[in-house]
């Protein structure tokens, strides 16, 4: 597991808010032409392995994306300070007084600040508390000397910079994993893994399989472009969302039964369980409400192939994010199996 986490802290340290994930990208590409694959970098940005397997006839595609949730600057305040534009969907207090970094586009340059709303301090403000957060109130404060817009804009900062979050990624010795972006850079983290161990071991996969690094999932059209006319099987490898009335946890392998897209093909589910059970890998079957993946992206643009969504089960998705070590060892597990597995 080691190699898996090494990559997981790796990718977790590049910045990639979906649209700015050039940088993430260039890592891939390096890091697959040094493992020995010829990596496509599609227009739309993301990162293609096609690995040929024994039958070129039917493919598979399994995806993991590395886009994650961030901003844009909004506006500049009067003070100084940055009004943020959300990319992806998250609540307001899920980022608030994280560390960020502005991307400045003028400069190349970074800025960091911090993520407030603006009547944090408590002995200034009565409802500190208990004001809604909303795209008016929260903002960046800068860390530079500046206190009305003309000083900031002279920092290069306009309209559009992306804005990052401090991923705080921490690997305890108890084996939690505790960071932001969990979702997805844990299953990007394990196709790149499988993908090493494939092409040190050369191990011939039964199916051409094109493994798909995608970049623009948070916002709802990841990988559902590019699919090869021979695909049948579309295997999303994304979070394992958890919360009442969920019975994935953060030590075994989430199989998602149906999504607010609606049901995963079923028999593509039923091959997966009984992949698990024959290889006694630890899962949990479930529901995720207010959920949506690169498979059930690529069916609404029109794919037709068998679709199916598991991963790793991430605790306080979206957020501050926790899984344990075990369950991406399970994880692991069965997106090998079934990559050598017969089809569905
Ligand atoms: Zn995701």
């Amino acid at each position: 597991m080691q190699e898996t986490i090494n990559y997981l802290k790796k990718l977790t340290s590049i910045v990639s808010p979906t649209g700015y994930t050039k940088g993430v990208a260039d890592y891939l590409v390096e890091e697959l032409e040094g493992l020995g694959y010829n990596p496509i970098r599609t227009n739309k940005g993301g990162v293609n392995v096609v690995v040929v397997g024994k039958d070129n006839s039917k493919h598979r595609v399994v995806t993991a994306h590395v886009d994650t949730l961030g901003a844009m600057v909004r506006a500049v305040k009067p003070d100084g300070r940055l009004k943020l534009a959300k990319v992806g969907g998250y609540p307001w207090n899920m980022i608030e007084g994280e560390n960020c970094l502005v991307h400045v586009a003028s400069t190349g340059k970074t800025v960091s600040g911090t993520i407030l709303v603006h009547q944090t301090s408590t002995h200034v403000y009565r409802d500190a508390g208990t004001v809604e957060r909303t795209e008016d109130n929260m903002e960046v404060r800068l860390d530079a000397k500046v206190t009305n817009e003309k000083e900031t804009r002279e920092l290069g900062i306009d309209v559009g910079d992306f804005i990052s979050f401090d991923p705080r990624t921490i690997v305890t010795d108890t084996g939690f994993i505790k960071s932001r972006f969990l979702d997805d850079k844990v299953s990007a983290a394990i196709l790149l893994d499988l993908l090493r161990i494939y092409k040190e071991e050369n191990v011939e996969l039964p199916y051409t399989t094109h493994f798909m690094f995608s970049v623009f999932e948070e916002v709802g059209h990841g990988a559902n472009s590019s699919l090869p006319k021979e695909a049948v099987e579309y295997l999303a490898v994304d979070m394992g969302a958890m919360g009442d009335d969920q019975q994935t946890d953060e030590y075994t392998v989430s199989i998602c039964v149906k999504d607010a897209s609606g049901p995963y093909n079923y028999e593509f589910r039923n091959h997966l369980v009984n992949l698990a059970k024959e290889n006694k890998i630890e899962f949990k079957l479930d529901i995720y409400p207010y959920y949506g993946s690169d498979a059930s992206a690529a069916m609404r643009a029109g794919a037709e192939v068998k679709h199916a969504l598991l991963g790793a089960g991430i605790e306080s998705s979206h957020s501050y994010e926790r899984t344990h070590v075990d369950s991406v060892e399970q994880t692991h597990k069965l997106v090998n199996a079934y990559l050598r597995s017969s089809l569905v």
